[in-house]
This record gives C-alpha cells, sequence and structure tokens, in this order.
C-alpha cells in the first residue's frame, strides 16, 4: 500500500509548476527572490520551467527590458 509516495494527512500538496506531479508542501521546492510563487518537486524541474520560460520570452526573471 506504500508503492508510491503519499501525501501525509493534513499536510497541502501542490502541483509541480513544470511536471504537474502533487508534491507536499513541506517538501517542495520553492524558488527564492521572484516576482511569482511556483513550486517544484526538485531542482531539476525548476531549471527546467525557467528554461521554457526564456525560451518563450516571456516572463523570465533577469530578462531585462
Ligand atoms: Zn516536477
Amino acid at each position: 500500500m506504500t508503492d508510491k509516495p503519499v501525501t501525509p494527512p493534513g499536510e497541502p500538496a501542490v502541483p509541480c509548476a513544470a511536471c504537474l506531479k502533487e508534491v507536499p508542501l513541506g517538501t517542495a521546492f520553492t524558488p527564492e527572490g521572484v516576482d511569482y510563487v511556483e513550486h517544484f518537486c526538485g531542482i531539476g524541474c525548476h531549471r527546467h520551467f525557467i528554461a521554457e520560460a526564456k525560451r518563450r520570452g516571456a516572463g523570465a526573471p533577469g530578462s531585462g527590458a
């Protein structure tokens, strides 16, 4: 019954902004120092998210003006 990560009862889960997998808020990776608040299941997904954002050329932090 424990063949997959489960969210402990009472702990809120948030979807990873990159892969949309639900991760417990307590273990979600949340970058600091950015305008937006997104949660990621790991640093890899965060980098992927930033790379995608830069490729789209919209909302990328530090893109200047
Ligand atoms: Zn993810």
